[in-house]
């Protein structure tokens, strides 16, 4: 345990059955939120992150280990948990499998798979495991006086889940909706790996909107909001980011560019981002929305692999 582990340790807020486990600097990457789920039968850990490594021996046991997708910010801690199962979405499972099929997710040509392999060993611990569970929709834990259920849904990775966790306090019904990496931060949905899905994105932000809940908890920045309206008007913005990169696309396409070119001038990250992955994330992402104006016909392909709106 290092010398930062009592301030850790004490950032977490519990929600009836629920305790959510705030990551350093509010969940930011690489950190992240993780909720430790305490039932009378059976306690879960959901998304445990670097942050969990700090707060090792301060933990009730742990039964299962949830991760809500399969990337490194989510999984980094789960090498806490040898001893116990680990359950991912079906899609998502390959991912924890191996370091090659981790690797597969995200899709990065090389220098820059090489430094990431490295990292996702050095810096998130990445352990692999060969009878991780699948998880699939509808499925449900029954803890003991408290149920998770499962929830599909993809774009940010093919077997992203956000969980929802229901409980009784004092004969009233509660819930607690968990949205893991639809994470409602400025910066909008991201959707730029190989296994990344804009229109599921989006199409899983339509789902979660109907979903009603006393909490609504992130993986990352905004952690918990407590106010349906609060909620909705965060998802409404994120979502916006989608239609703004979109715009801003048809902006700069009303001269002809190539795909090298849109990626270099960046609509998901700003400039000053350093980001070493920004380029292949940009390419990925922007090539999505590249593909549908083009089946829409408010883009057209010219000769020299450019693009012009129109
Ligand atoms: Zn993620």
């Amino acid at each position: 345990m290092n010398e930062a582990a009592p301030e850790v340790a004490a950032q977490q807020v519990c929600l009836g059955p629920v305790r959510v486990l705030m990551g350093a600097e509010g969940g930011r990457y690489p950190d992240g939120n993780s909720l430790l789920v305490e039932g009378e039968r059976e306690t879960l850990v959901v998304d445990p992150g670097l942050g969990l490594i700090a707060r090792v021996g301060t933990l009730p046991p742990v039964d299962r280990v949830l991760n809500s997708h399969c990337h490194e910010d989510h999984i980094a801690g789960n090498h806490l948990f040898p001893d116990v199962p680990w359950h991912l979405h079906a899609l998502d499972l390959p991912g924890i499998t191996s370091l090659d099929a981790m690797l597969a997710i995200y899709g990065l040509d090389e220098p820059i798979e090489t430094a990431f392999r490295e990292l996702l060993v050095s810096r998130f611990h990445y352990t692999p495991r060969d009878d991780a569970r699948a998880l699939h929709e509808g499925d449900e834990f029954d803890l003991g006086g408290v149920t998770l259920r499962v929830i599909h849904t993809p774009g940010h990775t093919r077997g992203h889940c956000c969980f929802a966790i229901s409980w009784i306090d004092g004969g009233t019904p509660r819930r607690l909706l968990y949205l893991g990496d639809i994470d409602l931060a400025s910066f909008g949905p991201y959707y730029g790996d190989a296994w990344s899905n804009l229109e599921d994105f989006e199409r899983s932000i339509e789902r979660v909107r109907e979903i009603e809940a006393d909490w609504y908890v992130t993986s990352h920045h905004i952690g918990i909001l407590d106010e349906r309206a609060r909620y909705l008007e965060r998802l409404e913005r994120y979502q916006a980011k989608i239609g703004d990169r979109e715009r801003r696309l048809l902006e700069f396409l009303r001269e002809p560019h190539t795909l090298d070119e849109i990626a270099a001038h960046r609509f998901v990250y700003r400039k000053e981002d350093s980001v070493f992955f920004a380029e292949p994330v940009e390419r990925r992402s922007m090539s999505q929305h590249i593909d549908r104006l083009l089946a829409a016909g408010d883009l057209r392909a010219l000769d020299g692999d450019r693009y012009i709106a129109g």
